[in-house]
Protein backbone atom coordinates (compact mmCIF):
# COMPACT_ATOMS: atom_id res chain seq x y z
CA UNK A 1 0.00 0.00 0.00
CA UNK A 2 1.01 3.65 -0.71
CA UNK A 3 1.22 5.78 1.84
CA UNK A 4 -0.07 9.44 1.50
CA UNK A 5 2.41 11.69 -0.37
CA UNK A 6 3.66 14.36 2.22
CA UNK A 7 4.23 16.67 -0.94
CA UNK A 8 0.76 17.02 -1.28
CA UNK A 9 0.13 20.65 -0.86
CA UNK A 10 -2.50 21.31 1.63
CA UNK A 11 -5.20 23.00 0.03
CA UNK A 12 -5.58 20.49 -2.70
CA UNK A 13 -5.72 17.71 -0.15
CA UNK A 14 -8.33 19.38 1.63
CA UNK A 15 -10.30 21.57 -0.86
CA UNK A 16 -13.04 18.32 -1.61
CA UNK A 17 -16.13 17.75 0.33
CA UNK A 18 -18.70 14.60 -0.82
CA UNK A 19 -22.46 15.82 0.40
CA UNK A 20 -24.74 12.94 -0.75
CA UNK A 21 -27.72 15.08 -0.42
CA UNK A 22 -26.33 17.67 -2.74
CA UNK A 23 -25.24 14.90 -4.92
CA UNK A 24 -28.50 13.50 -5.24
CA UNK A 25 -30.12 17.12 -6.00
CA UNK A 26 -27.43 18.43 -8.40
CA UNK A 27 -26.14 15.24 -9.99
CA UNK A 28 -28.09 15.05 -12.54
CA UNK A 29 -27.81 15.24 -16.41
CA UNK A 30 -25.75 18.37 -18.04
CA UNK A 31 -22.56 18.52 -20.61
CA UNK A 32 -19.13 18.05 -20.07
CA UNK A 33 -18.26 21.27 -20.88
CA UNK A 34 -15.14 20.16 -23.02
CA UNK A 35 -16.35 22.74 -25.27
CA UNK A 36 -18.57 25.73 -25.04
CA UNK A 37 -20.96 26.01 -26.68
CA UNK A 38 -21.20 22.05 -26.82
CA UNK A 39 -21.38 20.46 -30.04
CA UNK A 40 -25.11 20.13 -29.98
CA UNK A 41 -25.01 23.28 -31.30
CA UNK A 42 -23.21 22.60 -34.28
CA UNK A 43 -25.01 23.50 -37.55
CA UNK A 44 -25.44 21.58 -40.55
CA UNK A 45 -25.57 24.35 -42.68
CA UNK A 46 -22.08 25.12 -41.80
CA UNK A 47 -19.87 24.54 -45.16
CA UNK A 48 -16.14 24.02 -46.25
CA UNK A 49 -15.73 27.45 -47.30
CA UNK A 50 -16.15 28.80 -43.80
CA UNK A 51 -13.83 26.27 -42.58
CA UNK A 52 -11.74 26.88 -45.27
CA UNK A 53 -12.24 30.80 -43.95
CA UNK A 54 -11.01 29.88 -40.36
CA UNK A 55 -8.06 28.16 -41.49
CA UNK A 56 -6.39 30.79 -43.62
CA UNK A 57 -7.25 33.82 -40.09
CA UNK A 58 -5.69 30.93 -38.45
CA UNK A 59 -2.37 31.26 -40.28
CA UNK A 60 -2.44 34.65 -39.94
CA UNK A 61 -1.82 34.22 -35.97
CA UNK A 62 0.56 31.44 -36.51
CA UNK A 63 -0.72 29.86 -33.35
CA UNK A 64 0.68 26.04 -32.98
CA UNK A 65 -1.59 23.37 -33.88
CA UNK A 66 -2.96 20.27 -32.46
CA UNK A 67 -4.48 17.13 -34.35
CA UNK A 68 -6.69 14.31 -33.02
CA UNK A 69 -7.06 11.25 -34.82
CA UNK A 70 -10.13 9.42 -34.89
CA UNK A 71 -9.42 5.22 -35.20
CA UNK A 72 -12.88 4.09 -34.90
CA UNK A 73 -12.48 0.19 -35.06
CA UNK A 74 -12.64 -2.60 -32.13
CA UNK A 75 -12.34 -6.09 -31.72
CA UNK A 76 -15.08 -6.58 -29.68
CA UNK A 77 -17.68 -4.71 -28.12
CA UNK A 78 -17.29 -3.75 -24.31
CA UNK A 79 -21.47 -3.72 -23.03
CA UNK A 80 -21.07 -0.35 -21.19
CA UNK A 81 -19.46 2.06 -24.35
CA UNK A 82 -21.10 4.50 -25.30
CA UNK A 83 -18.87 5.58 -28.43
CA UNK A 84 -18.67 6.01 -31.87
CA UNK A 85 -17.17 3.12 -32.35
CA UNK A 86 -17.11 0.02 -35.65
CA UNK A 87 -16.55 -3.37 -33.88
CA UNK A 88 -14.69 -5.76 -37.08
CA UNK A 89 -12.35 -7.77 -37.48
CA UNK A 90 -12.84 -6.98 -41.08
CA UNK A 91 -9.00 -6.29 -42.32
CA UNK A 92 -10.51 -4.82 -45.76
CA UNK A 93 -12.65 -2.21 -44.03
CA UNK A 94 -9.97 -0.80 -42.00
CA UNK A 95 -7.60 -0.45 -45.18
CA UNK A 96 -10.26 1.27 -46.98
CA UNK A 97 -10.74 4.01 -44.22
CA UNK A 98 -6.99 4.42 -43.22
CA UNK A 99 -6.63 5.10 -46.81
CA UNK A 100 -8.78 7.60 -46.65
CA UNK A 101 -7.54 9.25 -43.42
CA UNK A 102 -4.21 9.63 -45.17
CA UNK A 103 -6.01 11.53 -47.93
CA UNK A 104 -8.09 13.68 -45.40
CA UNK A 105 -4.39 14.52 -43.88
CA UNK A 106 -2.99 15.65 -47.42
CA UNK A 107 -6.14 18.15 -47.66
CA UNK A 108 -5.90 19.34 -43.99
CA UNK A 109 -2.33 19.86 -44.19
CA UNK A 110 -3.21 21.81 -47.49
CA UNK A 111 -5.18 24.58 -46.02
CA UNK A 112 -2.37 25.32 -42.89
CA UNK A 113 1.21 26.78 -43.61
CA UNK A 114 4.30 24.38 -43.76
CA UNK A 115 5.40 26.37 -40.71
CA UNK A 116 2.97 25.54 -38.10
CA UNK A 117 4.26 23.24 -35.44
CA UNK A 118 2.37 20.52 -34.16
CA UNK A 119 2.74 20.51 -30.28
CA UNK A 120 0.07 18.26 -29.49
CA UNK A 121 -1.20 15.06 -31.01
CA UNK A 122 -3.67 12.58 -29.81
CA UNK A 123 -5.07 9.44 -31.15
CA UNK A 124 -8.52 8.44 -30.26
CA UNK A 125 -11.58 5.91 -30.68
CA UNK A 126 -12.58 3.05 -30.84
CA UNK A 127 -9.48 1.46 -30.33
CA UNK A 128 -6.16 3.23 -32.00
CA UNK A 129 -4.01 0.16 -30.93
CA UNK A 130 -6.50 -1.78 -32.99
CA UNK A 131 -3.75 -0.92 -36.31
CA UNK A 132 -1.09 -2.62 -35.86
CA UNK A 133 2.29 -1.98 -35.25
CA UNK A 134 3.18 -1.00 -39.08
CA UNK A 135 -0.21 0.91 -39.54
CA UNK A 136 0.55 3.45 -36.69
CA UNK A 137 4.20 3.77 -38.18
CA UNK A 138 2.51 4.53 -41.57
CA UNK A 139 -0.07 6.63 -40.16
CA UNK A 140 3.02 8.12 -38.26
CA UNK A 141 4.76 8.78 -41.20
CA UNK A 142 1.88 10.43 -43.27
CA UNK A 143 1.25 13.01 -40.90
CA UNK A 144 5.15 13.70 -40.60
CA UNK A 145 5.06 14.30 -44.17
CA UNK A 146 2.43 16.42 -44.16
CA UNK A 147 2.49 18.51 -40.53
CA UNK A 148 5.78 19.79 -39.02
CA UNK A 149 5.50 17.82 -35.77
CA UNK A 150 7.47 19.06 -33.26
CA UNK A 151 10.19 17.40 -31.51
CA UNK A 152 11.22 19.65 -28.81
CA UNK A 153 10.20 18.71 -25.17
CA UNK A 154 6.98 20.89 -25.34
CA UNK A 155 5.23 17.60 -27.67
CA UNK A 156 2.92 16.48 -25.81
CA UNK A 157 1.91 13.07 -27.81
CA UNK A 158 -0.65 10.73 -26.62
CA UNK A 159 -2.67 7.31 -27.39
CA UNK A 160 -5.26 5.75 -25.73
CA UNK A 161 -4.14 2.38 -25.74
CA UNK A 162 -6.51 -1.20 -24.71
CA UNK A 163 -4.17 -3.04 -23.09
CA UNK A 164 -6.03 -6.09 -24.85
CA UNK A 165 -4.48 -5.37 -28.05
CA UNK A 166 -0.71 -3.96 -26.90
CA UNK A 167 2.06 -6.43 -25.68
CA UNK A 168 5.84 -4.64 -24.38
CA UNK A 169 6.73 -4.53 -27.98
CA UNK A 170 4.41 -2.03 -29.05
CA UNK A 171 4.66 -0.30 -26.55
CA UNK A 172 7.98 0.64 -27.30
CA UNK A 173 6.82 0.98 -30.87
CA UNK A 174 4.91 3.57 -29.64
CA UNK A 175 7.45 5.79 -27.93
CA UNK A 176 9.72 5.25 -30.80
CA UNK A 177 7.09 6.78 -32.63
CA UNK A 178 7.13 10.13 -30.47
CA UNK A 179 3.99 9.23 -27.95
CA UNK A 180 4.83 10.11 -24.74
CA UNK A 181 1.40 9.64 -23.22
CA UNK A 182 -0.19 6.87 -22.54
CA UNK A 183 -3.91 6.39 -21.35
CA UNK A 184 -5.03 2.88 -20.58
CA UNK A 185 -8.44 1.75 -20.18
CA UNK A 186 -8.79 -0.21 -16.75
CA UNK A 187 -12.49 0.02 -15.90
CA UNK A 188 -12.45 -2.43 -13.11
CA UNK A 189 -9.97 -5.49 -12.45
CA UNK A 190 -12.52 -7.77 -10.90
CA UNK A 191 -13.00 -10.81 -12.48
CA UNK A 192 -16.76 -10.84 -12.60
CA UNK A 193 -17.15 -7.15 -13.88
CA UNK A 194 -15.19 -7.84 -16.45
CA UNK A 195 -16.81 -10.70 -17.44
CA UNK A 196 -20.42 -9.21 -17.11
CA UNK A 197 -19.38 -6.02 -19.56
CA UNK A 198 -17.60 -8.08 -22.06
CA UNK A 199 -13.98 -6.66 -21.38
CA UNK A 200 -11.40 -9.65 -19.64
CA UNK A 201 -7.72 -7.80 -18.61
CA UNK A 202 -5.62 -9.03 -16.05
CA UNK A 203 -3.74 -6.68 -13.87
CA UNK A 204 -0.37 -8.32 -14.70
CA UNK A 205 -0.97 -7.63 -18.25
CA UNK A 206 -1.91 -3.83 -17.31
CA UNK A 207 1.30 -3.75 -15.11
CA UNK A 208 3.67 -5.36 -17.69
CA UNK A 209 2.72 -2.35 -19.88
CA UNK A 210 2.89 0.47 -17.20
CA UNK A 211 6.27 -1.03 -16.53
CA UNK A 212 7.54 -1.16 -19.98
CA UNK A 213 5.81 2.59 -20.88
CA UNK A 214 8.29 3.91 -17.71
CA UNK A 215 11.21 2.45 -18.91
CA UNK A 216 10.47 3.69 -22.49
CA UNK A 217 10.34 7.14 -20.97
CA UNK A 218 6.42 7.90 -20.86
CA UNK A 219 6.10 10.70 -19.46
CA UNK A 220 2.43 10.59 -18.30
CA UNK A 221 0.38 7.48 -17.84
CA UNK A 222 -3.27 7.98 -16.93
CA UNK A 223 -5.85 5.12 -15.71
CA UNK A 224 -9.96 4.84 -17.24
CA UNK A 225 -11.54 3.41 -14.21
CA UNK A 226 -15.62 2.99 -13.90
CA UNK A 227 -17.66 2.96 -11.36
CA UNK A 228 -21.40 1.58 -11.29
CA UNK A 229 -20.32 -1.17 -13.76
CA UNK A 230 -22.37 -4.80 -12.53
CA UNK A 231 -21.42 -6.59 -9.55
CA UNK A 232 -19.23 -3.56 -8.37
CA UNK A 233 -19.44 -3.28 -4.78
CA UNK A 234 -17.43 -0.62 -2.14
CA UNK A 235 -15.14 -3.71 -1.41
CA UNK A 236 -14.71 -4.59 -4.65
CA UNK A 237 -14.09 -1.67 -5.91
CA UNK A 238 -11.72 -1.16 -2.98
CA UNK A 239 -9.85 -4.05 -4.31
CA UNK A 240 -9.09 -2.63 -7.72
CA UNK A 241 -8.16 0.56 -6.22
CA UNK A 242 -5.28 -1.18 -4.09
CA UNK A 243 -3.92 -2.58 -7.55
CA UNK A 244 -4.42 0.10 -9.29
CA UNK A 245 -2.81 3.32 -6.82
CA UNK A 246 -0.18 0.11 -6.43
CA UNK A 247 0.48 0.90 -10.04
CA UNK A 248 1.12 4.11 -9.26
CA UNK A 249 -0.41 6.30 -12.73
CA UNK A 250 0.31 9.67 -13.32
CA UNK A 251 -3.45 10.44 -13.75
CA UNK A 252 -6.65 8.63 -12.60
CA UNK A 253 -10.03 9.49 -14.40
CA UNK A 254 -13.14 7.79 -12.91
CA UNK A 255 -16.46 7.82 -15.01
CA UNK A 256 -19.71 7.42 -13.92
CA UNK A 257 -21.41 4.29 -15.74
CA UNK A 258 -24.78 5.82 -17.43
CA UNK A 259 -26.88 2.96 -17.95
CA UNK A 260 -29.13 4.40 -21.03
CA UNK A 261 -29.87 1.04 -22.99
CA UNK A 262 -32.49 2.38 -25.33
CA UNK A 263 -29.99 4.93 -26.88
CA UNK A 264 -26.68 2.21 -26.85
CA UNK A 265 -27.52 -1.13 -27.90
CA UNK A 266 -24.36 -2.73 -26.40
CA UNK A 267 -26.17 -2.12 -22.75
CA UNK A 268 -29.09 -4.66 -23.32
CA UNK A 269 -26.21 -7.08 -22.48
CA UNK A 270 -25.89 -5.77 -19.61
CA UNK A 271 -28.51 -7.56 -17.16
CA UNK A 272 -30.04 -4.13 -14.87
CA UNK A 273 -30.54 -6.58 -11.66
CA UNK A 274 -26.84 -6.91 -11.58
CA UNK A 275 -25.93 -3.14 -11.16
CA UNK A 276 -24.91 -1.48 -8.23
CA UNK A 277 -27.98 0.51 -6.39
CA UNK A 278 -27.80 4.28 -6.58
CA UNK A 279 -26.78 4.61 -3.19
CA UNK A 280 -24.21 1.67 -3.83
CA UNK A 281 -22.57 3.82 -6.50
CA UNK A 282 -22.84 6.91 -4.58
CA UNK A 283 -20.70 5.11 -1.81
CA UNK A 284 -18.47 3.83 -4.13
CA UNK A 285 -17.63 7.08 -5.65
CA UNK A 286 -17.06 8.66 -1.46
CA UNK A 287 -15.09 5.65 -1.16
CA UNK A 288 -13.18 6.16 -4.38
CA UNK A 289 -12.45 9.70 -3.65
CA UNK A 290 -10.57 9.27 -0.23
CA UNK A 291 -8.95 6.40 -0.65
CA UNK A 292 -7.71 7.89 -4.09
CA UNK A 293 -6.92 11.33 -2.44
CA UNK A 294 -5.59 9.52 0.95
CA UNK A 295 -2.92 7.58 -1.53
CA UNK A 296 -1.71 11.35 -2.64
CA UNK A 297 -3.61 12.31 -5.63
CA UNK A 298 -4.80 15.79 -5.77
CA UNK A 299 -8.15 16.18 -7.04
CA UNK A 300 -8.23 18.52 -10.31
CA UNK A 301 -12.14 18.56 -11.35
CA UNK A 302 -14.96 16.82 -12.43
CA UNK A 303 -13.91 13.30 -12.78
CA UNK A 304 -10.21 13.92 -12.60
CA UNK A 305 -7.16 13.57 -10.17
CA UNK A 306 -3.03 13.51 -10.91
CA UNK A 307 -0.12 13.15 -8.63
CA UNK A 308 0.91 16.18 -7.30
CA UNK A 309 4.42 16.40 -9.82
CA UNK A 310 2.02 15.91 -12.87
CA UNK A 311 1.47 18.78 -15.56
CA UNK A 312 -2.32 19.05 -14.75
CA UNK A 313 -1.46 19.55 -10.97
CA UNK A 314 1.38 22.38 -11.69
CA UNK A 315 -1.46 24.23 -14.13
CA UNK A 316 -4.28 24.38 -12.13
CA UNK A 317 -1.90 26.18 -9.08
CA UNK A 318 -0.64 28.62 -12.33
CA UNK A 319 -4.08 29.19 -13.57
CA UNK A 320 -3.30 27.91 -16.47
CA UNK A 321 -5.39 24.83 -16.59
CA UNK A 322 -7.53 24.63 -20.12
CA UNK A 323 -10.43 22.24 -20.67
CA UNK A 324 -10.80 21.00 -23.97
CA UNK A 325 -12.14 17.94 -25.86
CA UNK A 326 -9.54 15.60 -24.43
CA UNK A 327 -10.72 16.94 -20.92
CA UNK A 328 -8.09 18.52 -18.46
CA UNK A 329 -5.51 19.65 -20.54
CA UNK A 330 -1.78 22.56 -20.07
CA UNK A 331 -1.98 23.63 -24.09
CA UNK A 332 -4.03 26.57 -24.35
CA UNK A 333 -3.04 28.58 -27.52
CA UNK A 334 -3.26 25.82 -30.15
CA UNK A 335 -5.71 25.19 -32.75
CA UNK A 336 -7.18 22.10 -33.23
CA UNK A 337 -7.49 20.12 -36.23
CA UNK A 338 -9.74 16.51 -35.92
CA UNK A 339 -8.93 13.95 -38.69
CA UNK A 340 -11.38 10.83 -39.28
CA UNK A 341 -15.11 9.86 -38.49
CA UNK A 342 -17.05 11.94 -35.78
CA UNK A 343 -13.77 14.43 -35.06
CA UNK A 344 -13.90 17.38 -33.94
CA UNK A 345 -11.58 20.49 -34.57
CA UNK A 346 -11.77 23.99 -33.33
CA UNK A 347 -9.98 27.07 -35.97
CA UNK A 348 -9.86 30.13 -34.25
CA UNK A 349 -13.41 30.78 -33.30
CA UNK A 350 -15.09 27.97 -35.45
CA UNK A 351 -15.90 24.47 -34.66
CA UNK A 352 -16.15 21.89 -37.37
CA UNK A 353 -16.95 18.63 -36.69
CA UNK A 354 -16.82 15.40 -39.46
CA UNK A 355 -19.15 13.20 -40.42
CA UNK A 356 -20.43 10.11 -37.58
CA UNK A 357 -20.98 7.85 -40.47
CA UNK A 358 -18.05 5.90 -42.13
CA UNK A 359 -19.34 5.23 -45.29
CA UNK A 360 -20.40 8.88 -45.96
CA UNK A 361 -17.17 9.81 -44.78
CA UNK A 362 -15.41 7.80 -47.02
CA UNK A 363 -17.61 9.14 -50.12
CA UNK A 364 -16.98 12.62 -49.43
CA UNK A 365 -13.14 11.99 -49.02
CA UNK A 366 -12.79 10.35 -52.23
CA UNK A 367 -14.98 13.11 -54.03
CA UNK A 368 -12.48 15.16 -53.10
CA UNK A 369 -14.22 16.89 -50.54
CA UNK A 370 -13.40 17.56 -46.71
CA UNK A 371 -15.88 15.17 -44.47
CA UNK A 372 -16.79 18.40 -42.47
CA UNK A 373 -20.96 17.33 -41.61
CA UNK A 374 -21.75 20.58 -38.64
CA UNK A 375 -19.63 23.22 -37.53
CA UNK A 376 -20.56 26.54 -35.21
CA UNK A 377 -19.07 29.94 -35.63
CA UNK A 378 -18.69 31.07 -31.74
CA UNK A 379 -19.51 35.06 -31.36
CA UNK A 380 -18.99 37.49 -28.64
CA UNK A 381 -21.62 36.42 -26.20
CA UNK A 382 -20.24 32.73 -26.85
CA UNK A 383 -16.33 33.56 -26.24
CA UNK A 384 -17.37 35.23 -22.82
CA UNK A 385 -19.65 32.32 -21.92
CA UNK A 386 -16.57 29.83 -22.69
CA UNK A 387 -14.30 31.43 -20.30
CA UNK A 388 -16.10 32.27 -17.47
CA UNK A 389 -16.97 28.34 -17.96
CA UNK A 390 -13.41 27.72 -17.99
CA UNK A 391 -12.12 29.73 -14.85
CA UNK A 392 -14.96 27.62 -12.94
CA UNK A 393 -14.14 24.54 -14.19
CA UNK A 394 -10.42 24.93 -14.36
CA UNK A 395 -9.52 27.23 -11.35
CA UNK A 396 -12.71 27.26 -9.16
CA UNK A 397 -13.31 30.82 -9.29
CA UNK A 398 -13.63 33.85 -11.16
CA UNK A 399 -12.68 37.35 -10.00
CA UNK A 400 -15.08 40.21 -11.69
CA UNK A 401 -12.58 43.16 -11.58
CA UNK A 402 -9.66 40.79 -13.61
CA UNK A 403 -12.75 39.40 -15.93
CA UNK A 404 -14.13 42.62 -16.35
CA UNK A 405 -10.94 43.93 -17.11
CA UNK A 406 -9.78 41.61 -19.53
CA UNK A 407 -12.73 41.28 -21.91
CA UNK A 408 -13.99 44.63 -21.43
CA UNK A 409 -17.02 44.20 -19.64
CA UNK A 410 -19.09 45.00 -16.50
CA UNK A 411 -18.97 41.65 -15.28
CA UNK A 412 -22.37 41.50 -12.41
CA UNK A 413 -24.35 43.77 -14.98
CA UNK A 414 -23.23 41.26 -18.31
CA UNK A 415 -24.32 38.70 -16.40
CA UNK A 416 -27.26 39.92 -13.92
CA UNK A 417 -29.37 37.10 -14.45
CA UNK A 418 -26.73 33.95 -14.28
CA UNK A 419 -25.60 35.75 -10.75
CA UNK A 420 -29.19 35.68 -10.00
CA UNK A 421 -29.61 31.97 -10.95
CA UNK A 422 -26.45 31.39 -8.61
CA UNK A 423 -28.61 32.34 -5.40
CA UNK A 424 -30.12 28.50 -5.06
CA UNK A 425 -26.61 27.39 -5.45
CA UNK A 426 -25.44 29.81 -3.11
CA UNK A 427 -27.80 28.43 -0.36
CA UNK A 428 -26.91 25.14 -0.83
CA UNK A 429 -23.01 26.11 -0.05
CA UNK A 430 -22.12 25.05 -3.38
CA UNK A 431 -20.53 28.20 -4.19
CA UNK A 432 -20.32 32.02 -2.37
CA UNK A 433 -20.71 34.94 -4.12
CA UNK A 434 -19.46 38.22 -3.30
CA UNK A 435 -18.87 41.36 -5.10
CA UNK A 436 -15.65 40.35 -5.71
CA UNK A 437 -16.31 37.08 -7.41
CA UNK A 438 -17.38 33.36 -7.23
CA UNK A 439 -15.93 30.97 -5.49
CA UNK A 440 -16.36 27.17 -5.84
CA UNK A 441 -16.73 25.67 -2.15
CA UNK A 442 -15.25 22.20 -1.66
CA UNK A 443 -19.35 20.76 -1.42
CA UNK A 444 -19.17 22.61 -4.71
CA UNK A 445 -16.33 20.74 -6.51
CA UNK A 446 -17.68 17.38 -7.36
CA UNK A 447 -20.91 19.57 -8.87
CA UNK A 448 -18.83 21.80 -11.49
CA UNK A 449 -20.88 21.36 -14.24
CA UNK A 450 -24.60 22.13 -12.89
CA UNK A 451 -22.50 25.62 -11.35
CA UNK A 452 -21.21 25.83 -14.81
CA UNK A 453 -24.50 25.31 -16.73
CA UNK A 454 -26.17 28.63 -15.18
CA UNK A 455 -24.04 30.69 -17.41
CA UNK A 456 -24.85 28.17 -20.19
CA UNK A 457 -27.18 30.13 -22.95
CA UNK A 458 -28.52 27.42 -24.86
CA UNK A 459 -29.31 24.89 -22.28
CA UNK A 460 -33.29 24.98 -21.98
CA UNK A 461 -33.31 23.48 -25.05
CA UNK A 462 -30.91 20.83 -24.67
CA UNK A 463 -31.55 19.79 -21.14
CA UNK A 464 -34.13 16.35 -20.35
CA UNK A 465 -33.69 15.14 -24.00
CA UNK A 466 -31.17 12.49 -22.53
CA UNK A 467 -28.52 13.32 -24.83
CA UNK A 468 -26.06 14.26 -21.30
CA UNK A 469 -24.55 11.66 -19.04
CA UNK A 470 -25.67 12.35 -15.14
CA UNK A 471 -22.79 14.66 -13.23
CA UNK A 472 -22.15 12.17 -10.63
S1 LIG B 1 -14.88 0.81 -24.53
FE1 LIG B 1 -13.27 1.23 -26.01
S2 LIG B 1 -12.60 -0.82 -26.66
FE2 LIG B 1 -14.58 -1.11 -25.68
S3 LIG B 1 -16.08 -1.02 -27.35
FE3 LIG B 1 -15.89 1.05 -26.52
S4 LIG B 1 -14.38 2.08 -27.76
FE4 LIG B 1 -14.18 -0.12 -28.13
Amino acid sequence: MNRPDPRVPEPFAQNICFDPELIKRYGGRGPRYTSYPTALQFDEAFTAEQYEQAASLSNESGCPLSLYVHIPFCESLCYYCACNKIVTRNAERVDKYVGCLYREIEQQAALFDDDRVVEQLHFGGGTPTYLSNEQLCDLMTHLAGAFHLDTSDRHEFSIEVDPRTVDVNAIRVLAGLGFNRLSLGIQDFAADVQKAVNRVQSAEEVRALVEQARSSSFRSISFDLIYGLPHQTVDSFDRTLDQVIDMRPDRLAVYNYAHLPTRFKGQRMITEADLPLPETKLQILQHTINKVCDAGYVYIGMDHFALPGDELVRAQRNNTLQRNFQGYSTHSDCDLIGLGVSAIGKIGNTFAQNTTKTAEYEALIEAGTLPLKRGFAVDADDQLRAKVIQELMCHDQLAFAEFGKQNNIDFAAYFAPELTRLGPLVDDGLVTLGSEGIHITPRGRLLLRSIAMTFDRYLADDLNDGRFSKAI
